[in-house]
């Protein structure tokens, strides 16, 4: 409760180590008092003090304004493990393994496209394949899902699905060179044979947007945004593929667990030393998977960019990527703790990285300003682009929220929820959704997510990221 929560600053607050036996570091919590309010209310925090016990864990166990619920570690969660013998633990990773999402900038604006939103919607829904377990044009031999897994979003210039110079808007430029396919199980690469270019169910969609405001001039100008421009965003992961590598070395952590010596408050935080045998495996394998969502979303941009053509012809100009982040993975960084650079481990599950100006793997026009950080609301309120800052190094180790985050369970909105009727209210506002089922709609509906704005406001005020941009959704592709 409330009562064992102090105030560290602003929007920061703080579970002290002595709270619970068993947590080797504090557990900090980024929200507004409103917000903390709401997350004292379900089991998040307390499975962010489960996270505070793991091994190796340095200086806080974090989460995130738009935490929530998840397997074993909350989403919305940051950990960092001491390399290279502190914990890895996939389910700070979750296992879409590098959900994310990108944005992509059109030429036009809003009222150049108002007549063709619904050919928009249609052809979008016909060209980028949606729903579970849904494959798509593209079906690779056994070869080539090696090469994908190794090589990223490289795959995607080789074969005619992106330009060399697009890598350079992706985080990691789109792939992460410790992956190796043979960590990666036949079943779950078997799972993945069809899936490049499709975005799957649920929570995955294509979302043609417009910009509604800008906050930030000299960051929006870098960024190549301006107001009443239309953009497209999309938001998937690694498929089924991702899915079974998570399953398969959870699988082998359980049991390998006890080899090491470790105990932890829940099973779901399964996890071995990074630099153990099943902890390289599964580095490797998170890494392979990684590659295969920014290939699929790469391929997904160009089914967009074919949409795009087929709707607007000539007229349609070009979409340029803005930038493409991961919100389910580990990355190995360095981090100033207690005044000392160390290199550890970073868990960021529903957490977007948010380095700031200075960061040199950035395009040239970024670097002045920081990394784009992209947190879409929801497919009936506005979603937000920000920057990172040097700030959230000190905060969250380089991290900043990924979205607004789930407030209703899936089955809660479906029972509170009247799919068609939302449709078409939405519809009214001008938005229209296109979606697999009306069940997907209802589970996805904008009363089942919290208030983006106060999210924002938070990561906003805080100082973790800067706000930027916001922008209103046109057409909603969901799976
Ligand atoms: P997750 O990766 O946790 O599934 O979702 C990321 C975030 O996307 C959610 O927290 C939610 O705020 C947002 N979101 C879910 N569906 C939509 C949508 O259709 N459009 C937009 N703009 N955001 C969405
Ligand atoms: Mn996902
Ligand atoms: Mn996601």
């Amino acid at each position: 409760t409330k009562e064992h929560i102090n105030k560290l600053a602003d929007y920061f607050w703080e579970i002290p180590k002595s709270f619970r036996e068993d947590m080797r570091v504090p557990a900090q919590i980024l929200a507004s008092e409103k917000i903390l309010d709401d997350i004292i209310e379900d089991r998040s925090l307390n499975q962010l003090v489960n996270v505070a016990t793991l091994p190796g864990i340095r200086k806080a166990a974090l989460v995130m304004p738009d935490v929530h619920e998840g397997y074993g570690f909350p989403i919305g969660g940051v950990a960092a493990t001491m390399h290279p013998d502190g914990a890895i633990s996939p389910g700070g990773i979750g296992y879409d393994i590098n959900c994310g999402v990108r944005l992509l900038t059109s030429q036009l604006t809003k009222d150049d496209i108002k007549d063709q939103l619904e050919a928009l919607s249609k052809e979008l829904y016909a060209q980028v394949p949606s729903g579970m377990g849904k494959g798509g044009q593209i079906r690779l031999s056994s070869e080539q899902i090696d090469e994908v897994l190794r090589t990223g979003a490289e795959w995607c210039v080789e074969h005619g699905y992106a330009s060399q110079e697009e890598l350079k808007y992706i985080e990691s430029h789109g792939k992460l060179k410790w992956a190796d396919p043979s960590c990666v199980s036949q079943m779950a690469k078997n799972r993945g044979l069809d899936q490049l270019g499709t975005i799957g169910s649920g929570n995955h969609f294509v979302e043609v947007a417009s910009v509604d405001e800008i906050y930030d001039r000299e960051a929006a100008n870098a960024f190549g945004l301006c107001e009443n421009q239309v953009v497209v965003m999309v938001h998937t992961g690694s498929r089924g593929l991702g899915h079974q590598v998570a399953t398969d070395h959870i699988r082998v952590m359980v049991s390998a667990m006890r080899n090491y010596d470790i105990r932890l408050p829940d099973r779901e935080l399964a996890c071995v030393p990074f630099n153990s045998e099943e902890g390289k495996n599964y580095f490797k394998a998170m890494c392979s998977a990684a590659n295969f969502a920014w290939c699929n979303r790469q391929i997904i941009s160009w089914e967009i960019r074919n949409a795009w053509n087929t709707v607007f012809g000539e007229n349609g100009g070009q979409l340029d990527l803005m930038y493409d982040v991961a919100h389910n993975i580990a990355k190995v960084e360095k981090h100033v703790i207690d005044g000392k650079e160390e290199k550890v481990i970073v868990h960021r599950k529903g957490a977007t990285r948010s380095f700031g100006s200075g960061f040199d793997e950035l395009p040239d026009e970024y670097i002045p300003i920081g990394q784009p950080v992209i947190i879409p609301g929801s497919m009936g309120t506005c979603s937000y682009v920000l920057a990172g800052t040097i700030k959230s190094y000190d905060l969250t180790f380089g991290s900043c929220c990924h979205g607004a985050g789930r407030r209703l369970s899936r089955r809660a909105a479906k029972k509170q929820v009247n799919a068609p009727v939302l449709k078409e209210q939405l519809r009214e506002r001008g938005i229209y959704i296109e979606a697999g089922s009306f069940r997907g709609i209802a589970e996805e509906a904008p009363i089942a997510y919290k208030d983006v704005n106060s999210v924002v406001e938070t990561v906003n005020c805080s100082g973790v990221a800067k706000k930027v941009a916001k922008i209103k959704p046109l057409v909603v592709v969901k799976g």
